[in-house]
C-alpha cells in the first residue's frame, strides 16, 4: 500500500517538467499574496478577464451580443461573487460543466463601532468570521483590507500592512509570567472572541482631548482616507495575516499562505476556464462568497444569483424559458472545488488511514462531507464518480479519494449540497490542506498543479451525461 502511495506521489512530480509546475504555482503564490479578500479576488479576476477579451454579461445584454463558441462572459454580484461562462460547442440546453469554489476565508471583521481607547491605547473591536481557533490569531502581524462606503456614494479602498514600509497591526496576548490562570483554561477559552481587539495606536494628539490617542487615530484616518468615525457604520474592513505567501520546506515542494481555503481551488478553477478555450459543453467557473458562514446572503451560494445569471445567458442565446433553464441546471455536472484535510503525522488519531487524504497525492474526491452519519452532506452518485474516474484516468491525472476525518470525529461542509439541490451531479474535488483555517495554511505544489490539470480535463470533457 505505502509503496503504491510513494509511487503515485513521485508520478506527479515526474510527469511534468518542473518549469511548468513551478511557473503555475508561482502565479498562484503571487495571487494569494495580492488577493486576500473576496472583493480583491473579484477585482483582480475581472481585470484579467478584461484583458482576455471576456465580456461583462451586462454589456452583452445591453448590446445584444449573440454568444459564439469559445466566447467568455462574466458577471459579479456586489463585487464579492463572480461567475465566468465559456460558451461550448454544444447548445446550452445540453447542460454545462461547472467548477464551483469559494473566495471568502476565515478572518476578523471590524465591528461597526470599531475604534475605542482603553489604557491609553487605541484599539479596534472585531467579530471573527468563519471557523477559527482564536488562540492562533494573537501576536501575529495583521493587515487591514477593505472598503469604507461614504454617504456621498464614494467608496474608499483600504489596504495597510502588506508593503514592507507599511505599519502592521495585531492582537496582544498575556505574557507567560502572568498567565497561570489563562494557561489552565481549555484551549477554546484561553482567548475569547471579545478579546480579539486590534491595537492600532499609542500616541496622543497634542492638546486636551478626552481620548487623545483615539483622537489622533481619527485625525490620521481623516487625513489619509477622508473618513470620519461614523463612516465605520458602512465599512467592511477585514483583518487578515500580513505578508506574502512563501515556498515551504527545503525542497520548496509546498506553499504556506493565508486564505488557501479555498483560493487554492478557486485560482486553478479560474485558470482552467481561461485556458480551456473551445470546450464541448459550456464551462462555468463559479466563485462564491460567504461559504465560511453557511453560504448565506445575496452573495452566498444559497442566493438565486447563479440561476438568474444562467437565465440571462440563455436569453442571449435565444433559448430561455423557465423549463429550459430547469433542464440546463439538471443536466449540469459539477466539481465543487473545495479543500480537504491533509493527513498530519502529529495528529494521526483524527484520521482513518484507509480513507483520508495526503499532501502530494493529487486532488481529493470527497464523495460526502457532513458529520454524524453524513448529515448535511452531498452524497455524490456512484455513476457520476465512475464518469469522473474514467475521464481522469484517461488523461493520466493522479487523484485520491478521502473523508475529512474519522467517523464522528467532527466534520465540515461545502457548497456541493446547494448545487445538488438544483438536480445537478456534484462531487467535492479539491486540494488537501495542512492546518486548514489557521492564519497560514500549507498546500503541496504537486496537488495545486494536478488540480489545475484535472479541472481542465473536466472542462474539456465531451462525454454524454449519464443518468
Ligand atoms: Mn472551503
Ligand atoms: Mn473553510
Amino acid at each position: 500500500m505505502s509503496e503504491t502511495k510513494v509511487q503515485k506521489m513521485a508520478k506527479i512530480w515526474e510527469k511534468y517538467d518542473g518549469e511548468a509546475l513551478e511557473a503555475f504555482c508561482g502565479d498562484y503564490r503571487n495571487f494569494i499574496t495580492e488577493h486576500k479578500t473576496e472583493r480583491e479576488c473579484v477585482a483582480g479576476m475581472r481585470a484579467v478577464l478584461g484583458k482576455s477579451g471576456a465580456v461583462d454579461l451586462a454589456d452583452a445584454i445591453s448590446e445584444g451580443i449573440r454568444p459564439k463558441t469559445g466566447d467568455l462572459f462574466y458577471t459579479d454580484l456586489m463585487k464579492k461573487t463572480l461567475i465566468v461562462f465559456r460558451i461550448g460547442k454544444r447548445p446550452l440546453t445540453d447542460g454545462m460543466q461547472l467548477l464551483g469554489a469559494h473566495i471568502d476565508s476565515p478572518r476578523l471583521d471590524l465591528k461597526q463601532h470599531a475604534l475605542y481607547e482603553d489604557g491609553d491605547l487605541a484599539l479596534f473591536e472585531t467579530h471573527y468570521y468563519g471557523g477559527i481557533k482564536k488562540y492562533q490569531w494573537v501576536t501575529l502581524p495583521l493587515a487591514l483590507h477593505g472598503v469604507v462606503a461614504k454617504k456621498d456614494g464614494s467608496v474608499v479602498t483600504i489596504s495597510v500592512g502588506e508593503n514592507p514600509e507599511d505599519p502592521v497591526f495585531g492582537v496582544s496576548d498575556l505574557l507567560i509570567h502572568l498567565a497561570g490562570k489563562q494557561m489552565s483554561k481549555k484551549l477554546s477559552e484561553g482567548i475569547e472572541g471579545e478579546k480579539l481587539n486590534i491595537l492600532v495606536g499609542s500616541r496622543p494628539l497634542a492638546g486636551d482631548a478626552k481620548e487623545p490617542v483615539k483622537e489622533n487615530i481619527l485625525a490620521i484616518l481623516k487625513d489619509r482616507y477622508g473618513i470620519e468615525e461614523e463612516d465605520f457604520l458602512s465599512a467592511e474592513i477585514e483583518v487578515v495575516p500580513a505578508g506574502a505567501a512563501r515556498d515551504y520546506g527545503f525542497d520548496r515542494s509546498m506553499i504556506m499562505g493565508y486564505g488557501q481555503d479555498d483560493r487554492v481551488c478557486a485560482y486553478p478553477s479560474f485558470r482552467a476556464i481561461l485556458d480551456e478555450e473551445t470546450p464541448e459543453f459550456t464551462s462555468v467557473c463559479l466563485l462564491t462568497d460567504k461559504e465560511e458562514i453557511g453560504s448565506v446572503g445575496a452573495t452566498g451560494m444559497h442566493s438565486r444569483f447563479f440561476e438568474n445569471s444562467v437565465a440571462e445567458l440563455m436569453n442571449l442565446t435565444g433559448c430561455y424559458s423557465e423549463l429550459n433553464l430547469r433542464r440546463v441546471l439538471t443536466r449540469t455536472r459539477v466539481l465543487s472545488s473545495d479543500v480537504s484535510a491533509a493527513f498530519d503525522p502529529d495528529f494521526p488519531d483524527v484520521m482513518e488511514k484507509n480513507n483520508c487524504s495526503y499532501l502530494g497525492l493529487g486532488p481529493v474526491f470527497n464523495k460526502y462531507t457532513g458529520s454524524r452519519g453524513k448529515s448535511g452532506s452531498n452524497d455524490a452518485n456512484a455513476e457520476y464518480i465512475a464518469y469522473l474516474r474514467n475521464e481522469m484516468d484517461a488523461a493520466g491525472i493522479v487523484y485520491q479519494s478521502g473523508e475529512l476525518g474519522k467517523v464522528d470525529e467532527g466534520g465540515g461542509g461545502t457548497i456541493a449540497y446547494i448545487l445538488a439541490n438544483l438536480g445537478m451531479q456534484v462531487i467535492d474535488f479539491g486540494v488537501a490542506v495542512l492546518n486548514m483555517h489557521a492564519p497560514f495554511e500549507i498546500t503541496s505544489k504537486a496537488d495545486i498543479y494536478e488540480a489545475y490539470r484535472a479541472y481542465r480535463v473536466f472542462l474539456a470533457s465531451a462525454s454524454e451525461p449519464r443518468a
